[in-house]
């Protein structure tokens, strides 16, 4: 018995001694970012003009770098923290169902809107908690900006059995890429090239302009006509699976070219 309790506390502290590694390594990971991030832009603003253009590649590259160097230990507990928001990104509704419904795709709130609906409530709860808890709002209003935006790709609200599209391999005029890849990526950088002289803020005008006095002007109102706010993304999920539906996945078969 004394045996056992000695034991336990044994691996308590064992387990203890592996996390506060573990959260060592993560911080190493942090102030890694923040040190490479510092010299990096330190750099690019002296050696080049318009530095600010380096912000998020100079992020990205010295967060890899910083992974790159973390103990496994610390790469399986940051691997950890990314997986458990990899299903609040989509929606997989069962295979042709061109349907949204809550209480089956959206178990246990694992999904888009799910994700939304609980970062919406942290939101309109900001004055209730400590000091402490208002510091994750930003968390909260970063994850809500991000699903917005996925929930409003028609294909992260797909099919089960192909994830989404995923799964479609096909090509987009001359390469190799998949359905949701398509509705990800390609069709905004085929458009950017060819309509927008790359110009990404032309596009975001071009958009902008559709509802501003466009195609889309009558629609605004509507988008945040819920019952509740918590309700608006149920509609979003709706209209993505039906758009999906739609276009998404109209015609579209194993290895054709939705470009052509
Ligand atoms: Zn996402």
């Amino acid at each position: 018995m004394f045996c056992d309790i000695g034991g336990r506390k044994h691996q308590a502290v064992q387990a203890e001694k592996k996390k506060k590694k573990i959260w060592d390594g993560i911080r190493g990971l942090l102030r890694l970012c923040a040190l490479a991030f510092v010299l990096f832009v330190g750099l690019a603003s002296i050696s080049l003009p318009g530095a600010l253009g380096w912000s998020k590649e100079g992020h990205m590259m010295t967060c890899r770098i910083a992974q790159n160097l973390l103990g496994p230990e610390a790469a399986n507990a940051v691997e950890n923290l990314y997986r458990w928001t990899s299903p609040l990104h989509f929606i997989d509704t069962p295979d042709n169902a061109c349907t949204f419904d809550y209480s089956r795709d959206c178990v246990k709130d694992a999904c888009v809107d799910g994700a939304i609906q609980n970062f919406t409530s942290q939101l309109l709860h900001y004055r209730d908690g400590t000091a402490d808890r208002r510091y994750n709002l930003t968390e909260a209003l970063l994850f809500l900006s991000h699903f917005m935006g996925d929930i409003h790709q028609p294909m992260h609200a797909g099919f089960t059995s192909d994830k989404g599209g995923n799964t479609v391999d096909l090509r987009w005029f001359r390469h190799k890429s998949n359905l949701h890849h398509v509705w990800d990526r390609e069709i905004i950088l085929t458009a950017l090239k060819d309509f927008y002289d790359n110009d990404m803020v032309l596009l975001q005008e071009a958009i902008e302009r559709n509802f501003s006095d466009g195609i889309w002007f009558d629609d605004v109102t509507s988008w945040k006509e819920c019952d509740d706010l918590l309700s608006c993304p149920d509609k979003y999920a709706t209209e993505s699976i039906n758009i999906a539906c739609k276009w998404g996945y109209k015609g579209v078969k194993e290895g054709v070219n939705p470009s052509r």
